[in-house]
């Protein structure tokens, strides 16, 4: 293990274990997941959605059509839109849930603390952020930071189905409940979400979900268990192609 990425394994309070010979291997506590057990998964939505008008749609145009959009409530209260950012054909995709006050302010996704710590889990699988694209289910902010609502989250659904289809990742990192219920339509809880690959879509391209950085940054022995998910991310994206 290089010594950069142990130090951003200790940054993210990763304890790294060093065999006396041969590599460091990195300690989890993660509990084993039934991989066997079947996941419903129905994710029809977005192969759906991605009939309706943005479908055809360009990064240039759908940016657009984004910045103005006032298809749901949300717009009211924006200050701006938050589109997405990073590689337009990044090997891996993030998907978060909506963006906060942060986020909402400076127009990109993923930039407070919990942004700075999702940009951390990537580095440590040797992904720069510049290197993967980082979209949301929603492209504004609700109010006071409250869950995303069914009927905004279907709403905005063409936008980000469009943003798929785009960038077409090798593979998919859902951070949080929210996006992994909604992506892959379910109401089974994170910890039977997370810890598998599931082939997700049309396409069936490889998706893992892990807990958010927001309820790692509260919740700090999870993060041994995100590392995990992230491995699996990074052996995707090492399969040739
Ligand atoms: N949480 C998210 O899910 N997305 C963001 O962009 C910021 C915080």
């Amino acid at each position: 293990m290089s010594e950069q990425r142990e130090q951003y394994l200790e940054a993210l309070g990763i304890p790294v274990w060093k065999l006396r010979a041969g590599p460091a291997t990195p300690a989890t506590t993660a509990q084993p997941v039934d991989t066997a057990a079947p996941l419903e998964v129905v994710a029809t939505h977005l192969v759906a959605s991605a009939a309706a008008a943005p479908a055809t749609m360009g990064w240039d145009e759908l940016a657009a059509a984004v910045s103005v959009c006032t298809k749901c409530a949300l717009h009211a209260t924006r200050t701006q839109t938050v589109f997405g950012v990073g590689r337009r054909n990044a090997d891996l995709l993030v998907i978060g849930e909506a963006p906060g006050a942060d986020e909402d302010r400076q127009g990109e996704p993923f930039v407070g603390r919990a942004g700075q710590l999702l940009n951390s889990m990537l580095r440590a699988i040797g992904l720069p952020r510049s290197e993967v694209y980082i979209a949301n289910i929603l492209k504004c902010r609700p109010p006071g930071n409250r869950d995303p609502q069914p009927d905004e989250a279907r709403t905005c659904t063409p936008y980000l189905a469009r943003q798929i289809a785009l960038v077409n990742p090798r593979a998919i990192l859902a951070v949080g409940r929210i996006a992994a219920q909604w992506l892959l339509q379910t109401d089974a809880p994170i910890g039977r979400l997370r810890g598998r690959v599931v082939p997700y879509g049309e396409a069936g391209t490889p998706l893992v979900v892990t807990y958010h950085p927001a309820f790692l940054l509260r919740s700090p022995l999870a993060k041994a268990t995100a590392w995990t998910d992230l491995c699996m991310v990074k052996d995707l994206l090492r399969k040739p192609q």
